[in-house]
Parts: C-alpha cells; structure tokens; sequence
C-alpha cells in the first residue's frame, strides 16, 4: 500500500529508482563499444547469440559473441558482466595480435599439452589463466570510468 502511494505521488523518485537499478541496453551496449575501441579489438567479429554467459570468444572462428539473453542488466550483475567482457576481449587482443587461425592453433596446443599432462584443457590452460587475471584486474578501473560517466 505504501508502495502504490509513493507511485502516485511520487513517480520521479520511483523512476530514478528504477535507471539507477539496472543499466539500460543503450548504456550497456555503450560500455561494450567503449571496451573494444580502447583495447583496440573493434575490427574483430562480433555475433549476437542467446546464451547463459554475458559472452564468450569463439577460439574458432575468431568470434566475439555478446549474449541477447540480457538486453537490461542488473546492478548486482555489473561486476561479473564486466569481468567477463574484459576476459574475452583479453582472448580478442590475442586473437588479433597472432591472426585468429594462428591463435586457435596456439589455444589448441595448450589444450592438448594440458591433456597430456592430466590437467584441465580449460582451467589449467594460460590463455584462460591469463584471461581471468586480465579481468579480474581491471574491472574496478573501468567500473569507476563508466560510472563517472553516468553510465550506471
Ligand atoms: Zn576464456
């Protein structure tokens, strides 16, 4: 009941309420556009793709893929959504600079040598470890630009 009647009275607040609460698909699409031009990966493909994941690199076909499933995001998913954008435009920035097909040979041989040493061709490969660390380093950096920016 106190709810409807801050609606009524007060559709203002609850409108600032609801922009500060989840970032629109403009500025998120604005965030991603930023990322890529500053690492200097725009030329690299990008596909749209429904999936589970904010996005994935594709080893094989040099891809970027940015998922549909989440057109608006939630503040509480920013991090992750950040931290997985910059790991994959760190598997972009190595795409680029060996030439994809060069690169996913390169992915496919730590996988096999991970393999062979009975360790996990995921988890335990340096691309993956050095993609994570990539992200895990920088996001705090980009969410304080983006945000001075107003665009969370
Ligand atoms: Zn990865």
């Amino acid at each position: 009941m106190l709810n409807q009647f801050l609606v009524v009275v007060d559709g203002q607040r609850l409108s600032k309420m609801l922009i500060r609460e989840f970032i629109s698909q403009s500025n998120k699409n604005q965030i991603i556009s930023n990322l890529l031009k500053h690492y200097k990966v725009e030329s690299v493909k990008v596909k749209q793709k429904s999936m589970k994941d904010h996005a994935h690199f594709n080893v094989d076909t040099g891809t970027l893929e940015l998922s549909t499933k989440y057109k608006i995001i939630k503040k509480s998913q920013v991090k992750d959504f950040l931290i997985t954008i910059l790991h994959e435009i760190n598997h972009a920035i190595d795409s680029k600079k060996y030439g994809w097909k060069k690169f996913k040979e390169m992915y496919e041989m730590e996988m096999n040598l991970m393999v062979a040493k009975d360790k996990d061709p995921y988890k335990d490969n340096k691309y993956e470890i050095q993609a994570e660390d990539f992200g895990q380093k920088n996001w705090k950096k980009w969410y304080e630009i983006f945000k001075k920016q107003d665009l969370f």
